[in-house]
Parts: structure tokens; C-alpha cells; sequence
């Protein structure tokens, strides 16, 4: 008997894989490619809200959880991950650079958002009001891990990169069983599969495709994140990726012209060297409607539990839900109100 299935192996099914490991726990990964948005992701973690300039939710906390978790991955993997960068906000006009002087002096945000203007000093930029600078930002290269990951979980031989059939799953008194695998509890890290999922389909996760460009700039010469009408997020040598974009119709994984002009047109309007297009990416974001986590135990089916709706912040998010799941199953301890699942236990009985 294992100690857990998990099912899922993006950013949500490995923080929880690494919470087990630590925790001494046996279990075993049921994951397919049909969701990808880990693989893709930017990967930016950075705290502050560049449009409002407010703190995101609960990020200090995460960044502080999360920093040393990616650490210890880099280590164990022996892959580099973690990639600290400062993002350069570009300002639109004078009232943009003193709305942003009011926020670097609140509490919490001064920590983050440098009080000074940058002036820009690269010729590859249109930039004439300079920018902001948040600090303690970084990009965790999540491609590498996805793939990282992976194989170091079929070192071990506890992968299986099929699709789970939901209906393969029986429920028993103190274990579930899946094809043959007897396991005392299931965690479900499915990403925008969750829909497809019979038991926590109910949750109301909404979707929203996102899709990247790599581009080619050797002209460009930028250390920064650029964050303008798009992001421009340096990957080392003259790649940079530039995104992204958010669409709620879409739900394939599949990179479209029509959102390869929209990031081109916005990407023009600051950037003013040559570039070549090298690769286009897309994937679905797992977002919820209030734009909180889903973490939680199924309402009928006491060993089964949801790990999901991580959004758009997926990176710093993950590691820190999925240690409040591992501590609500093993320890007892309460899960935050606001991540879990049970503020949506009336649709699952459909009120
Ligand atoms: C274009 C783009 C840019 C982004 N940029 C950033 C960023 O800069 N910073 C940031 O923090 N976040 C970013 N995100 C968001 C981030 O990618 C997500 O929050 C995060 O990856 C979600 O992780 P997940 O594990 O929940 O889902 P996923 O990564 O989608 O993983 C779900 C896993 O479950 C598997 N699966 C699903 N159904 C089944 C099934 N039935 N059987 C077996 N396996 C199944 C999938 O194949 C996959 O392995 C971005 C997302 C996109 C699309």
C-alpha cells in the first residue's frame, strides 16, 4: 500500500512530489502531456501588481517559501532553475512614475519597489519616462524542471505517463485503488484537466490561454525583465521570451497567428531593434473565478483531494499550497478559508 497517487505533474503534482519526499511519504505519479502550461509558463515570479501596484496574494509569504524550495530542487536535480532578475515597469507619464513613488513608500511594497525612476539607457528601448524597478524578482525555469522532474521520478520508476481514467477509481474505507495501486490518499494536480475530472469538475475553474513568443534579439542587449504592454524576460544569449496573452474562449493548447500579432504589435511599440521569431508556445492557465487556489478534500470522498487554480502565479503559489495540503491531510491543520475548496461545497450539490 502507498502512502499517495498523484496525479498531475506540472508545477502543482511536483510541489507536492517534493513535499512527500521530504515527509518520507511513498507514492507514485500518474501524469500525461495533454496539459502544459507548467512547460510553457514564463515563469516569473515577482510579488508586486505592475498594473495597480499593490502587493499580489500573499506573495511575500510564498516568496519566502518558495525561494529555498526551488533551491533545493536545484540542488537535487542538478539543474539550474532559479534565475534572479529585476523587472523594469515602464512608465506611460509623469502621473504613472508618482503614483508609483506613493506605492514604494507603504509598508510591505517598500521592500519590493525601488523609490527612484530608472532613466532607460538602452538604445533598443523607446522608454522616455524611464521605469520603476521591483526587486527580489526572478524567473524559475519551469521548462527545465517539468523535464528534470520527469526523469528523475522514472529514475525511480514511479511514473506513469498515461491518462488516468477516473472511472478505473474505486473508493474504499481508508485507501482508494487505481488499476491495481492501492494508495491511502489521492491528490489530484491536473492543471485545466481538472475539468474533465467526474468528481472535482464542479469547481468552477475557468481557463484562460496564455501564448509566448522566443525571440531572437542580439541587438537587444537587456539584463531586465521589461514589463510594458508585454513582458520581455531575458533567457540568456540574445533569446528573450515575450508575452503573454490572456484568452477565455480558446481551450486548446495550440499557439494561434491571431495571438502571435497581438504580442508582436505590443512588442513594437517599445522595442526597437531587429528580432527574429525562434519559437511560439501556448498553454492554459488554471484560473478560478475568485482567483484563488483550490486546495482540498473531495465533499464525499474522504481519501481523494484537489491540489489546483493556481492562475497565473503558478511558481510562487505551488510550493506554498501544496505544503498546506500535506499539513491539513497528515497533520490535521485547518486550510486558509480562502483556498479551500469548501466555499464551492453548494455547487457540488448543486445549489
Ligand atoms: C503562457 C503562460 C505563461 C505563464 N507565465 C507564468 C509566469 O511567468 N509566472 C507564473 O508564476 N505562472 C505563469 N503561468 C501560470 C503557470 O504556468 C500555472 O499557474 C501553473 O503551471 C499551473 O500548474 P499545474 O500543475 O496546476 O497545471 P499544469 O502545468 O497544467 O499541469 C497539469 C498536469 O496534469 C496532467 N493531467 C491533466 N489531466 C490528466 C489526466 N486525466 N491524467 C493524467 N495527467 C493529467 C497534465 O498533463 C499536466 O502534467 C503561465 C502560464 C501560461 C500558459
Amino acid at each position: 500500500m502507498l502512502d499517495y497517487i498523484v496525479v498531475g505533474m506540472g508545477l502543482a503534482g511536483i510541489s507536492f512530489c517534493e513535499v512527500l519526499e521530504r515527509e518520507g511519504k511513498t507514492f507514485k505519479v500518474i501524469a500525461d502531456r495533454s496539459q502544459q502550461a507548467s512547460q510553457v509558463a514564463g515563469g516569473l515570479y515577482n510579488p508586486v501588481i505592475l498594473k495597480r501596484f499593490t502587493m499580489a496574494w500573499k506573495a511575500k509569504d510564498q516568496l519566502e517559501w518558495g525561494k529555498p524550495f526551488y533551491e533545493r530542487l536545484e540542488e537535487k536535480l542538478g539543474v539550474k532553475l532559479d534565475h534572479p532578475l529585476h523587472v523594469l515597469r515602464k512608465f506611460a507619464s509623469i502621473e504613472e512614475q508618482n503614483s508609483w513613488f506613493e506605492a514604494a513608500d507603504r509598508p510591505g511594497l517598500d521592500h519590493f519597489l525601488s523609490p527612484v525612476v530608472v532613466p532607460n539607457q538602452n538604445p533598443a528601448i523607446d522608454a522616455p519616462f524611464g521605469f520603476g524597478e521591483v526587486k527580489h524578482t526572478g524567473r524559475i525555469d519551469t521548462g527545465v524542471l517539468v523535464k528534470a522532474y520527469g526523469a528523475y521520478l522514472g529514475d525511480k520508476g514511479i511514473i506513469d505517463r498515461s491518462t488516468f481514467e477516473f472511472s478505473s477509481l474505486t473508493h474504499h474505507e481508508d485507501h482508494v485503488e487505481y488499476l491495481g495501486i492501492k494508495a491511502k490518499q489521492i491528490v489530484c494536480a491536473c492543471g485545466y484537466g481538472l475539468t474533465d475530472d467526474p468528481y472535482f469538475g464542479y469547481l468552477p475553474l475557468n481557463g484562460t490561454k496564455g501564448e509566448l513568443l522566443v525571440i531572437s534579439a542580439p541587438e537587444f542587449r537587456e539584463g531586465n525583465v521589461i514589463k510594458s504592454s508585454v513582458f520581455t524576460i531575458p533567457m540568456g544569449g540574445d533569446k528573450y521570451l515575450v508575452g503573454a496573452t490572456y484568452k477565455w474562449k480558446d481551450k486548446t493548447n495550440e499557439p494561434t497567428e491571431e495571438s502571435k500579432n497581438e504580442l508582436l504589435e505590443k512588442l513594437v511599440t517599445f522595442l526597437k531593434c531587429d528580432f527574429d521569431i525562434v519559437d511560439h508556445v501556448a498553454g492554459i492557465r488554471p484560473t478560478v473565478v475568485d482567483r484563488r487556489p483550490l486546495v482540498g478534500r473531495h465533499p464525499e470522498h474522504h481519501n481523494f483531494y484537489v491540489l489546483n487554480g493556481f492562475g497565473s502565479r503558478g511558481v510562487l503559489i505551488a510550493p506554498y499550497a501544496s505544503g498546506q495540503l500535506f499539513d491539513y491531510i497528515e497533520k490535521g491543520v485547518a486550510l486558509d478559508p480562502e483556498i479551500d475548496i469548501q466555499r464551492f461545497t453548494k455547487k457540488y450539490y448543486g445549489n
